[in-house]
């Protein structure tokens, strides 16, 4: 229709086939399938066992120039793109999408199911509860902090009654119990004499931790952002969007470091004996949800990442369900959030290197009107009309945002990997500007840049695109990490060494050549807070991990206003942390927060739910 309705009005004229039907054509069997309702269904992991000598299909990764508040549309690419492989080149095809949590969607983007005639439907469903898996995770989260909470307080208060002492040294050096210890064990039914044949969970009944309530490191989350961490920037999001199963999934969470010892000993989850609480607080959230495009083509919707401050990308289940499910010659577009810098940067160096999946072509998304942006034109207020130069053609705007589409094309070839830009088209787009930013795409190394209508026109809109990815994700890519995690000496990589740091390549190594190679930063600048934290994790052996940056982005480097590519800058690390059950290291940028705020007009104004229909008004 023209013109397109809003993306709530769309969604509402389609119904959606059931989705036990969308199940039977892609080949998911009845007992893989568990329907929450009509039109979501949970996908069991066992299909993972079931398809594993089935040869994967093609991996498109979606990633982005650098965001402006006038939008790119990478979930609308996303969606587009495989309405156009699926159902008009008959080629199989899944999309990836990450679920969205309230911050968005009652805050200022609104909803991610991607929007016009290229969304995930029903709208609705995608943008509020979907299957539970936040709330899954928030639960967990909390539990840890109460497990935090009450182990301080009983370890403080119990200590006259010998709970909670540590085990005593026997005469010859070696570690036994204390008779109260032993009969609290007897107490428990635990029957072990030797402390060395205790389970962590076991040990944790009684063992004194001594966790230090300055040094807690554990955040409380929330789905909303308020003053606590949001919830999509957690760790346990971060492990549900990286793990490959259930058996991993619970030994990540044990690994989540909580805090220190009062002697500087990190205190995990195991310590705490919580892992297998939270293990059964999310075996359901491990399973990604199957929902279906406007043109009945299949989604998995699944974990939800942040790509500042968090790791930015959809799970590895999902992809690598997907993948077996779309076989040889079929396709699954993944999204990474935010700009190319961030979301695929971190794609490539920490969701690739745990899943072991090598992308075959990059989808990179630009509009006219960002890149007018980037180039120059001013900046926009929500609810104000669109300055002209948005609106009327302006070639040397748009030329001079090329800067920033340029060199994230060039972070992607870092990685060897071929690109296509998609253009996404926008009504006020002129002929000669469409053209202009093809060429320059093309002229600056991409295999090919096409625009692209399925906003307006669905999935038809975007077989040009669709052709493109097809053709180049034929030509073979060659990947490479950005960063070695082992420091490679006389041309042998040497083996991985978690506990000693000595062969690892050092923490400050990894975020230099994240900042210089791909923001375009001249050097790094560490904090005194930064230099003391590094060193602590120099001291664990935690320096072998990959690098999470939490950086605005609004720019390419680290001050938001800055657009295009700049250059000259010094990148200032104003912390580190480390996620170690999702395992990585997490340096703070800037002023870069993980305690987003709303706007001082968030949409939740907007959305409201009318008593008598049960309809639901105000999302987009
Ligand atoms: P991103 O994934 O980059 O954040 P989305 O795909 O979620 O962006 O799109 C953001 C919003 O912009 C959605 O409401 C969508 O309907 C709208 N949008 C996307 N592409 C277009 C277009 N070509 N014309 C008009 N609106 C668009």
């Amino acid at each position: 229709m023209s013109p397109v309705p809003s993306d709530l009005e769309v969604s509402r004229a389609q119904t959606p086939k059931p989705i036990s039907q969308l199940a039977q054509e892609i080949g998911i069997l009845p007992e893989e399938l568990e329907a929450h309702g009509n039109t979501k269904a949970k996908v069991h992991l066992s299909l993972l066992n079931r398809l594993q000598h089935q040869p994967d299909g093609k991996y498109v990764l979606v990633a982005g120039i650098t965001p402006t508040p006038l939008g790119e549309g990478k979930s609308t690419v996303t969606v587009g793109l495989t309405q156009a492989l699926s159902a008009h080149l008959k080629l199989n095809s899944f999309a990836c999408l990450r679920q969205p949590s309230q911050g968005p969607t009652f805050g200022v983007k609104g909803g991610a199911a991607g929007g016009g005639y290229a969304q995930v439907i029903p709208m609705e469903e995608f943008n509020l509860h979907l299957t539970g898996d936040i709330h899954a995770i928030i639960a967990a989260n909390n539990l840890v902090a109460a497990a935090i909470d009450a182990r301080i307080f009983h370890e403080a208060t119990q200590s006259d009654k010998g709970l909670f002492s540590r085990l005593v040294p026997s005469v010859n050096g070696v570690r036994c119990f204390s008779p109260i210890q032993l009969t609290r064990l007897q107490h428990l039914g635990i029957n072990k004499s030797d402390p060395g044949e205790l389970t962590p969970q076991e040990v944790s009944t009684f063992v004194r931790l001594d966790l230090d309530p300055e040094k807690v490191t554990w955040q409380r989350v929330s789905p909303l952002p308020t003053q606590f961490d949001i919830a999509v920037a957690s760790e346990i999001m971060a492990i549900l969007a990286l793990t490959d199963g259930l058996a991993d999934m619970r030994s990540r969470l044990g690994r989540m470091v909580v805090g220190s010892s009062r002697t500087g000993k990190p205190i995990t989850a195991d310590d705490l004996g919580v892992t297998g609480a939270l293990a059964v607080l999310m075996k359901d959230a491990v399973k990604p949800t199957l929902m279906q495009t406007l043109e009945g083509t299949p989604v998995f919707v699944h974990a939800g990442p942040f790509a500042n401050i968090a790791h930015g990308n959809s799970s590895v289940l999902a992809d690598k369900l997907a993948l077996k499910l779309v076989g040889e010659d079929g396709y699954v577009v993944t999204e990474a959030g935010f700009g190319a810098d961030i979301g695929m940067e971190k794609f490539f160096n920490i969701k690739c290197r745990t899943s072991g999946l090598r992308p075959n072509v990059v989808v990179l998304v630009a509009t006219v009107r960002a890149l007018k942006m980037h180039g120059g034109g001013p900046n926009v207020t929500a609810g104000a009309p669109l300055p002209k130069e948005y609106i009327d053609e302006n070639l040397q705007l748009v030329k001079d945002g090329c800067s920033n589409l340029k060199k994230q094309i060039q972070i992607a070839h870092l990685f060897g990997v071929p690109v296509v830009v998609a253009l996404n088209v926008f009504k006020t787009d002129s002929e000669a500007e469409i053209d202009l930013v093809c060429r320059i795409a093309e002229a600056s190394g991409a295999s090919a840049a096409v625009p692209c209508h399925h906003w307006s026109r669905g999935g038809r809109g975007s077989v040009e695109l669709a052709h493109a990815v097809k053709e180049v994700a034929s030509q073979g890519s060659h990947f490479q990490f950005l960063y070695n995690l082992q420091v490679i000496l006389s041309g042998c990589l040497l083996v991985s060494c978690f506990v000693s740091n000595c062969q690892q390549e050092p923490i400050i190594e990894k975020i230099r050549t994240i900042a210089q190679k791909v923001y375009g930063a001249d050097d790094i600048e560490l904090s005194t807070e930064a230099q003391t934290k590094m060193e602590y994790f120099n001291q664990q052996g935690f320096s072998g991990l990959p690098i999470c940056m939490a950086k605005t982005h609004l720019s390419l480097s680290h001050m938001p206003e800055k657009k295009g590519a700049p250059s000259g800058f010094i990148l200032p690390i104003r912390d580190i942390r480390a996620s170690i059950g999702a395992g990585f290291i997490y340096p703070l940028v800037g002023t870069m927060s993980t305690m987003p705020g709303l706007p001082t007009r968030p949409c939740f104004y907007d959305i409201d739910l009318d008593p008598v229909t049960e309809e639901i008004k105000g999302l987009f």
